[in-house]
């Protein structure tokens, strides 16, 4: 991969130089939230709902408000220029900072200020995945993340090991279960739809409020498409016409076998199919 030019606290740097502290609490604490925004033809998805996430994700955990803040956009735009990006994401991170000592309880904000990182990753093609036409398989693993998952940290180990626990069993995803219902996918929002109903999991403390789930809601709705937000559960999923996940880096993913039973005719569905067209259509359009 040709060296990235990558943001640290103010400076645009190669990648290989782009240093933070050992002492930051990213690293010791995963005290630290972060973002992934898409970039489709060298223009920005949704950054606004990614911003406004992200105040609600720091204000959540009483982390303070870094300076870059006011130029978030600026940034996000001057990185997808040096590295050329025409379609890819860009990842952002904000910790607590790095303090001079290790210590449970928060720094000072006046003497510690946040870290902030962001960083390209350049997806040639992303918005024509060959997964978007075959559909992917998930399988059901129990949810045993935290009791926050509408903040967005950087604690991810179990969502990781969630995705080798798919990989392990020959499936691309997992999806996780709580109290008997599909709270999530490790990194999406999961979907069903039976006799032409949209189901997806209402929002609460127990899943990430997707921003990817939010537009193509409102545009599910607004073609006139059944929407309900309610639990469900695997069985019940099993049993749908068809099923799908959404994310800001895969958009509209059909789902085609959930632990080995075959969805629906176990090929990619109508709805998830002109869900997709919709939200990419309308994305692009309102891209920055
Ligand atoms: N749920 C979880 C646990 C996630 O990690 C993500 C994205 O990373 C999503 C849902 C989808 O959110 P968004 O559409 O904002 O990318």
């Amino acid at each position: 991969m040709t060296m990235r030019t990558v943001y640290v606290n103010g400076d645009y740097l190669p990648e290989n130089e782009a240093k933070v502290s050992i002492f930051d609490r990213g690293f010791l604490m995963a005290d630290g939230v972060y973002e992934v925004t898409s970039v489709l033809g060298a223009k920005l998805i949704d950054f606004d709902g990614h911003f406004a996430r992200l105040q609600r994700s720091l204000d959540e955990l009483e982390m303070p408000h870094p300076a870059a803040l006011d130029s978030l956009l600026e940034v996000h735009r001057e990185l997808v220029r040096l590295n050329e990006i025409e379609d890819g994401m860009i990842y952002l991170q904000i910790t607590r900072g790095a303090p001079d000592d290790r210590d449970f309880a928060f720094p000072d904000p006046g003497t510690t200020a946040p870290t902030v990182v962001l960083f390209t990753q350049n997806k040639p093609g992303m918005a024509d995945s060959p997964a978007a036409k075959t559909g992917i398989k998930v399988i059901s693993i129990a949810d045993q993340r935290w009791g926050r998952r509408d903040i967005k940290t950087v604690q991810l180990l179990y969502p990781s090991m969630g995705k080798m626990m798919a990989k392990a069993a020959g499936a691309d995803d997992a999806w996780m279960v709580e109290d008997g219902v599909v709270t999530e996918g490790t990194s999406n929002n999961a979907y069903i739809v039976k006799g032409g109903t949209i189901i997806t999991r209402h929002l609460g403390n127990e899943i990430l409020h997707g921003i990817t789930r939010a537009a193509v809601l409102r545009f599910a709705r607004e073609a006139q498409m059944k929407v309900e937000e309610r639990a469900f559960s695997i069985a019940e999923a099993q049993g749908a016409d068809e099923a799908f996940i959404t994310s800001a880096s895969t958009f509209v993913m059909p789902v085609v076998e959930i632990d080995g039973t075959k969805i629906g005719s176990g090929v990619p569905g109508t709805v998830a199919a002109r869900l997709r067209d919709i939200y990419l259509d309308e994305s692009r359009k309102a891209a920055q």
